[in-house]
């Protein structure tokens, strides 16, 4: 039972939903005469979420890298209560860093003392608590979770001693790998795989997906890629720009059907959402259509975690106050095994393909500043350093236009923390997709309104991925603040309330 209740003629609360009757206001601007003519419009929807909060699973695609341990131990730790010392004291295990789990929203003002309310984001809907999501997924690597935990080398010492009989006995199953996709270097670590032919493989995790389902329990599972990144795949007629396409060439094993691409497949054709954490191209058009032949959420690409976060902040910022950020340079090193993988060329390219546009709908959004084709210079550098291990370091220079010529040099120095940031957004995408599959939505305007699924590309999470994928010919949205303000809106609307729109009014008025 949620702790917020919405007393509203336009909500009503049965045993198993949450409906509300919602008016979408937006403006409509046209040009007439060389004037924007401006038309507020509303749209009547009525929303429906399912009040139940299934038993959910989560397959994680790389379980035994710094991600995968990371967001397992870290829900052991939360779900058993796990303290352990450090030399500054004792560390209770907590979920800082989750949007869910440890942000509030502001829902309104108290009654009687005129101070804003607040409360934890997940009071405001039912969703699955991380500490119920069942935790398996597949590694190249075969290594048991205990000491895949250890290799990582990101959570204190203390804390793996108590995790490690926990997660030793647990393995992960076998996963797809056609070597020339991720960097060769990985070949070492890949005895772990499945055999056969593409088709065949994909069968296999089709039928791993449903032994998972059969052997936990779960009433749902979503897929994530938490692996390597790998090099983008070719994207062509014939190859995968149909479904159909798309599935030929899987059953001739064409050589640019990717590992990513029969994960996804097999997640789609099995009814489950797949969520993307690294920045190749898994999501080709063969693999959009599929997707909503079957009607499952796909979202991504890359996770939002660091450097990248902090671009969409301090651009937003930085555009929005009317100065002109002309150079953006940005250094990285890291030295975990994802770096190690970044080190070959193919796969930094992925990387830095997903890292380059994030600044593009800032820039689109002040044309006082920048001309029609105007950005500024963006370059992103990462390096393989092995001994900061985990620990990346992100630099960034940002130098900006300002008041009569003047110039303005920001220079920011970023120690991440990777799987430590990287872990709680795996969490969010995960409850928040979860959540977004209960939701249904009718459109009034429509002939024959009816409720529907939300597009089957998320675009919702867009706040915790580096270079959202939305649906064809809508939005992206980069800037951090407004992906923010769409999901927590978006749950308002679920529950009847306006959009925050914090003008605070009745605090202005003599
Ligand atoms: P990692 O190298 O520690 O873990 C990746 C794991 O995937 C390895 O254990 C590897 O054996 C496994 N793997 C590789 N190919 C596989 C396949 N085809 N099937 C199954 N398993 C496979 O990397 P990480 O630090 O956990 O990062 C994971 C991914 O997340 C990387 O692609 C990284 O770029 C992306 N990412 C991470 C962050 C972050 O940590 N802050 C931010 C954005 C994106």
């Amino acid at each position: 039972m949620p702790l917020v209740k919405v007393d509203s003629p336009n909500v009503e609360y049965s045993g198993e939903h949450i409906t509300s009757h919602y008016d979408y206001s937006t403006v409509e601007v046209r040009e007439d005469s060389g004037h924007k003519i401006c038309t507020p419009s509303t749209r009547r929807f009525t929303i429906r979420t399912e009040r139940h909060v299934p038993k959910t699973g989560l397959l994680m695609v790389g379980l035994g890298g710094n991600n995968g341990t990371t967001v397992l131990g870290g829900i052991l730790a939360n779900k058993y209560g796990m303290t352990w010392e450090t030399k500054e004291g004792t560390q209770c295990a907590n979920y800082l860093g989750s949007l869910t789990q440890s942000s509030t929203v502001r829902l309104g003002t108290d009654a009687l003392k005129g101070t804003d309310v607040y409360v934890p984001m997940s009071d405001l809907l039912p969703m699955v608590h991380p500490n119920d999501v069942v935790v398996g997924g597949w590694d190249i690597s075969g290594t048991n979770m205990g000491d895949a935990m250890r290799r990582a080398k990101v959570l204190d010492v203390s804390l793996q001693l108590q995790l490690y009989p926990h997660m030793k006995d647990m393995v992960p199953m076998p996963g797809v790998y056609f070597k020339n996709f991720i960097a060769s270097n990985q070949e070492a670590r890949a005895d772990n795989v499945l055999r056969g032919t593409k088709m065949e493989q994909m069968e296999q995790v089709r039928q791993q997906i449903r032994q998972f389902r059969a052997a936990t329990g779960v009433d749902k599972v979503i897929v994530l890629w938490t692996a390597n990144t790998e090099r983008y795949a070719s994207v062509g007629q014939g190859l995968n720009d149909t479904a159909a396409n798309l599935m030929a060439a899987i059953e001739r094993g064409d050589d640019e059907i990717s590992p990513s691409t029969i994960y996804c497949v097999a997640s789609i054709l099995e009814g489950c959402s797949y969520i993307n954490g690294s920045p190749q191209n898994t999501f080709v058009p063969g693999v959009l259509e599929l997707a909503t032949q079957h009607d499952t959420f796909i979202a991504g690409d890359d996770f939002k975690s660091g450097q990248t976060k902090m671009k969409s902040v301090l651009v937003d910022f930085l555009v929005s106050a009317g100065i002109k950020p002309t150079s953006i340079v940005s250094y990285n090193h890291l030295g975990n095994n994802d770096g190690y993988n970044l080190s070959s060329p193919q796969q930094f390219r992925s990387k830095e393909i997903s890292k380059s546009n994030v600044v593009d709908d800032m820039v689109a959004s002040n044309r006082l500043l920048y001309q029609e084709d105007e950005k500024p210079d963006h370059c992103v550098v990462i390096k393989y350093i092995p001994y900061v291990g985990d620990s990346k370091r992100a630099m960034d220079e940002y130098t900006s236009e300002i008041f009569m010529g003047g110039h303005n040099t920001i220079v920011m120095h970023n120690t991440c923390e990777d799987s430590l940031l990287a872990a709680p957004l795996i969490i969010d995408l995960v409850v928040l997709c979860e959540l977004a599959e209960r939701i249904r939505i009718m459109d009034h305007t429509h002939k024959t309104p009816k409720y529907e699924k939300m597009h089957v590309v998320l675009s919702l999470l867009s706040y915790l991925t580096k270079a959202p994928i939305v649906p064809p010919n809508t939005p992206v949205v980069n800037a951090l603040f407004k992906q923010r303000d769409c999901i927590i809106n978006i749950m308002r609307a679920c529950v009847g309330l306006p959009p925050d729109n914090h003008m605070l009014l009745e605090h202005k008025l003599k």
